[in-house]
């Protein structure tokens, strides 16, 4: 009898693998795939991994800007698929060694629950039953569509489709301008695609800051995104090597649709009905204190939650928290209002706690203070100064939130995520001095005007 069997070898189901040995937990993971799941195989690692070709390409064709002279790049996208699968591949093999180091016995199958204590693995039609004491949830999600859109791996596609792509497409049409459907807007107009993006919203990454996004769309569209916003697509017309996408009394014809709707939650064959586990379109109510559901003894971490974002760094969190529940009947919450949110477009966005829109509705009296980069002598050398960062500060009160877009937005918003996780006040944040020339010097200087005084 295993202390915690988990069914799902992505974050949400490694780390919790992982952080068992602190407790010294005998831990089985079933995974029917790769461990690593959609986030080292299918997400966050490869889509950064081309998302830094795309930046690598940009810079060596800006390099005699900076007085280096090369010649006019192209790119090899097979040799960045090469990379992209080295990356991919090496982190697996990384993270497999790991998982044995620390005594966790990864369990080749698919994994249903039978019962509370239970799971049985399918491997090739055999069967094995695993006892446990404790069972973990976290089987993640898979790419959504829309009608009439289904992924037939050419001319519609999926993200899982798209990142390995053989072959540049030339021109793109990409349905779904949220995070996902951004950074492949962004990657594929930086190696020279031809993409337009559509959204049935007027807007882009919604749930995102306005103004950030907004910063990020104009962007984006100086660089060559065509944006169709607030309208609804057609059926597609699939043709010999195009496919032709209409909406209302345009079309763009295209070699390639992506459709990039969001993602849904892989629940329906995994033997919940077989428990008092509660759900909800599919996706798992836990506690959020603990992560356990509605069953005693059975935990659901990351991608199949209901009502937390979908983020990999969010299922390590939930990962840590269920096992430390297990082991210690302590509740270890995660801080979600701490939780930061990346984009890595160029130029990257990042936020973290509540924009200016969220704390109004939450009834909070709030005040904005921002900074841009266009001054910074850091973003001026390394040639990257448009962006702004933004802090949302209660009246009288703590750092609530905060919003960086430009260079290393993704690094620096980790400083501004302790100053709202620590619900620091303004004057308590902006006494620490950011040393010169950096990019966090931006953080620094809306720190200060967030005092009520400023500096440059
Ligand atoms: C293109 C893309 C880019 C992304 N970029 C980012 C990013 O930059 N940052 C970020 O934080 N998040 C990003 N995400 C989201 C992130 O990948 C997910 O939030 C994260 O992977 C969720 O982890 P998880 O463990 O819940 O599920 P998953 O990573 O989906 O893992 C679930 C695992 O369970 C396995 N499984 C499912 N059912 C069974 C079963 N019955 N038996 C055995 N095994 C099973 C699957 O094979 C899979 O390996 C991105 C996603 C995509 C698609």
């Amino acid at each position: 009898m295993y202390d915690v069997v988990i069914i799902g070898g992505g974050p949400g189901g490694y780390a919790s693998a992982l952080y068992a040995h602190n407790f010294g937990l005998s831990v089985a993971l079933v995974e029917k795939d790769s461990v690593g799941g959609t986030c080292l195989v299918r997400g966050c690692i490869p889509a950064k991994t081309w998302l830094q070709a795309a930046e690598v390409f940009t810079t060596v064709k800006r390099a005699a800007e900076f007085g280096v002279i090369a010649s006019e790049p192209t790119f090899d996208w097979s040799a960045g698929l090469a990379r992209k699968n080295q990356v991919v591949t090496g982190l697996v093999k990384g993270l497999s060694g790991l998982l044995k180091q620390r005594k966790v016995d990864v369990i080749d199958g698919f994994g249903r629950l039978d019962g509370p204590g239970r799971v049985i693995v399918n491997k090739g039609g055999e069967e094995q039953v695993l006892e446990a004491r404790n069972v973990i949830v976290a089987t993640g999600s898979v790419p959504r569509s829309i009608p009439n859109y289904d992924f037939d791996g050419v001319h519609i596609v999926s993200s899982d489709h798209a990142l390995d792509w053989g072959a540049q497409p030339a021109r793109v049409a990409i349905i779904g301008a949220g995070i996902i459907g951004c950074e492949f807007a962004s990657m594929l107009v930086d190696l020279g695609s031809e993409v337009h993006v559509f959204d049935i919203l007027d807007r882009i990454v919604p749930g995102v800051d306005t103004p950030a996004a907004n910063e990020l769309q104009k962007a984006l569209k100086r660089r060559g995104v065509k944006f169709h916003l607030g309208v609804s697509v057609a059926p597609p017309v699939v043709g010999a090597g195009s496919v032709t996408v209409g909406f209302g009394d345009e079309s763009v014809e295209v070699d390639t649709v992506l459709v990039a709707v969001g993602r849904g939650p892989l629940t329906s064959d995994i033997g919940l009905e077989t428990t008092k586990v509660e759900t909800e379109r599919g996706y798992i109510h836990a506690d959020r204190q603990t992560q356990m559901t509605a069953e005693p003894g059975v935990y659901a971490v990351g991608d199949v939650l209901a009502g937390v974002p979908g983020l990999a760094h969010g299922a390590f969190a939930e990962g840590i928290a269920a096992i430390t529940f297990i082991a210690t009947a302590e509740p270890a919450p995660v801080n979600y209002q701490a939780l930061p949110n990346v984009i890595y477009t160029h130029p990257e966005v990042a936020e973290v706690g509540w924009s200016e829109e969220v704390a109004k509705e939450k009834g909070l009296d709030v005040e904005v203070h921002d900074h841009s980069f266009m001054g910074v002598g850091r973003a001026i050398i390394v040639g990257e100064n448009k962006g702004t960062v933004r802090i949302v500060v209660e009246k009288d009160g703590p750092i609530v939130g905060a919003s960086i877009v430009g260079p290393h937005a993704g690094e620096m918003i980790h400083e501004l995520m302790y100053s709202v996780g620590w619900e620091a006040l303004p004057a308590e944040a902006a006494a620490f001095i950011h040393a010169h020339p950096t990019l966090s010097e931006a953080v620094g200087e809306t720190l200060i005007s967030s005092t009520g005084r400023s500096l440059h």
